[in-house]
């Protein structure tokens, strides 16, 4: 933009003649004088932007935004605010899908990593195979998951481990867990990366997998974004199906559920087990997905207004060409001895794409209405499995249901432990089976306060009944929060900060390392 010219050639001219000239009141002025100046915009339309997330709840406006046409314009920011005596914060921001302010950076610079994700030679799109690893995929850190999906179909190939929505990237995914349906069988998506190139906090790019700098490697896996910044992941591929069987079962009873729910995530069969509470605030279709029939809402209501809470079981099977004729067979086997009541259960076919991309539709309709972009005091939770039956009664049953409060789809299920690598930097409870609970709440402009109200009784009562529950894409405001959040980990987490980030420059919006 023309007042970025008008800036830099002042700067040049007052650097000559000698006088330093402040730019912003948060940036140093040399950094005008870097080739990369002119990927920075100052202007209010991208700084307010980049002020924003998801969630609506939070607002820290950066200095700049930054819009990089390589790797290397990364390389040299983060280097430069480095060697500053006194270094400006950096956070990576993928789409910016984050709840309370995760991606940004107040007063510093924000890098949209979607600037990079189209450009192939910065490793916007490869797909591969190897004897060791079989077929993977080397994608861009700003790539959303969406693209990765539609690129590796043309291949036959797709990722084995989801989200639920694929309009995130890849980078702010594996910053967290990345966790569906199908994190039971082969883990969240931070167990399905073989390598990735990483630039740290001292602006040194690195490429690192399980044997090569691994330190590293196992820092980023759900690392907050705390340790560098992920400009490409190789992503484990498997022969993609072309359908999906896909069953959703109904349950008053929650111990029956939970029963029904542990023995499908113990046995090999299923690509994808979830559930769900139903309410009358909360009810059978939502953005989530668009499942059930007008007439079966009208059997749904009836056994609502009988029991006021019920569990939905969903389950899918893939099939593909080769196991059409005998994929209705292997399901109903696998289904068979389930404890839903006879007449509850609900099935649909569909393609692997449309079952993947589900959420999509419900976005684009709730957009339509201007009922996408508005406050979502989002709360996601690991319990373990111990205590299960605790944060039903407690929280399901006496919260939300009698303090009729919920807005938006509220996930339960159950994952394995042993599909986490506890090398990595994400957090989970210390048991072999944890349920995840998502409370995707939405509110209005004004009264968002209550439902983050009704968050903190939810945490209070599990900290009063002694519910050793972990926060799932965590915030806390407190240094002893977090370190109790990490536990055992926060030790690691603090000395691999120490070695990849010591100057504190990356992902400030987590505040954990909190000291600009
Ligand atoms: P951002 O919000 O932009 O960034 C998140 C964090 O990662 C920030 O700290 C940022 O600085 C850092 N970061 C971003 N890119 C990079 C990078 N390249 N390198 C290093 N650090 C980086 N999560 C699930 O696990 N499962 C779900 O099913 C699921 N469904 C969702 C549905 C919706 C509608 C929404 C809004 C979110 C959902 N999420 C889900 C949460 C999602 O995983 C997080 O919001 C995540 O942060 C991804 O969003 P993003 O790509 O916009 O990242």
């Amino acid at each position: 933009p023309s007042s970025l010219i008008v800036l830099f050639i002042i700067s040049r001219l007052v650097s000559i003649i000698g006088q330093p000239m402040p730019w912003t009141n948060s940036l140093p002025h040399q950094l005008l004088t870097l080739e990369i100046a002119d990927r920075l915009r100052l202007d209010s339309e991208e700084t307010k932007l980049a002020s924003r997330d998801f969630g609506k709840l939070v607002q820290a406006k950066p200095a700049a935004v930054f819009h990089p046409s390589s790797v290397d314009d990364i390389v040299n920011l983060i280097k430069f605010s480095y060697n500053c005596q006194v270094p400006f914060s950096i956070a990576a921001r993928g789409r910016g899908h984050s709840i309370r302010g995760q991606a940004m950076a107040q007063n510093g610079v924000v890098v949209e990593m979607t600037s990079l994700k189209h450009n192939n030679s910065e490793g916007g799109f490869r797909v591969s195979q190897s004897s060791s690893l079989g077929f993977y995929a080397d994608v861009a850190g700003g790539q959303f998951w969406i693209d990765v999906l539609i690129a590796t179909l043309e291949h036959g190939l797709a990722p084995v481990s989801w989200t639920d929505y694929l309009y995130l990237t890849i980078g702010g995914t594996l910053s967290n867990a990345g966790i569906s349906g199908q994190s039971f069988r082969y883990g969240p998506q931070i167990n399905n990366v073989f390598e990735m190139d990483i630039i740290t906090g001292k602006g040194e790019l690195v490429t690192c997998s399980k044997q090569i700098n691994s330190k590293l490697f196992y820092a980023v896996l759900g690392g907050l974004g705390q340790f560098g910044i992920i400009t490409r992941a190789r992503i484990a591929l498997e022969r993609a199906p072309n359908r999906v069987k896909w069953v959703r079962m109904l349950y008053h009873d929650f111990s029956a559920f939970t029963r029904d729910q542990e023995h499908l995530i113990s046995i090999n069969g299923l690509d994808y087990v979830e559930g769900s509470l139903i309410m009358h605030h909360s009810p059978p279709n939502n953005w989530r997905s668009s499942f059930f029939s007008p007439s079966d809402q009208m059997k749904i209501n009836s056994m609502l207004t009988k029991h006021g809470v019920i569990y939905c079981l969903e389950v899918v099977k893939y099939y593909d060409d080769l196991t059409t004729g005998t994929v209705d067979e292997g399901l109903q086997l696998l289904l068979n001895g389930l404890s839903f009541p006879p007449n509850f259960v609900f099935k649909k076919d569909d393609s692997f794409v449309d079952f993947l991309n589900r959420v999509r539709s419900g976005e684009l309709k709730l957009q339509a209405k201007g009922l996408w972009d508005i406050p979502h005091p989002w709360l996601n939770l690991f319990v373990p499995k111990s205590r299960i039956m605790d944060f039903n009664a407690g929280v399901f049953v006496d919260i939300l249901y009698k303090q009729n409060k919920t807005m938006g789809p509220v996930l339960v299920y159950p994952m394995n432990r042993n599909k986490w690598d506890d090398r990595m930097s994400a957090v989970i409870p210390d048991e072999d089976i944890f349920y995840s609970i998502g409370l995707l709440l939405s509110s209005g402009d004004s009264d968002w306060a209550a439902l983050e109200k009704q968050n903190q009784e939810i945490l209070q009562f599990c900290e009063k009944v002694g519910i050793n529950a972990k926060q799932y894409l965590p915030h806390y405001k407190t240094r002893k929060d977090w370190k109790n959040h990490f536990g055992a980990k926060w030790e690691t987490f603090v000395e691999r900060k120490a070695q990849f980030d010591p100057k504190m420059i990356l992902s400030p919006g987590q505040r954990i390392f909190n000291y600009f």
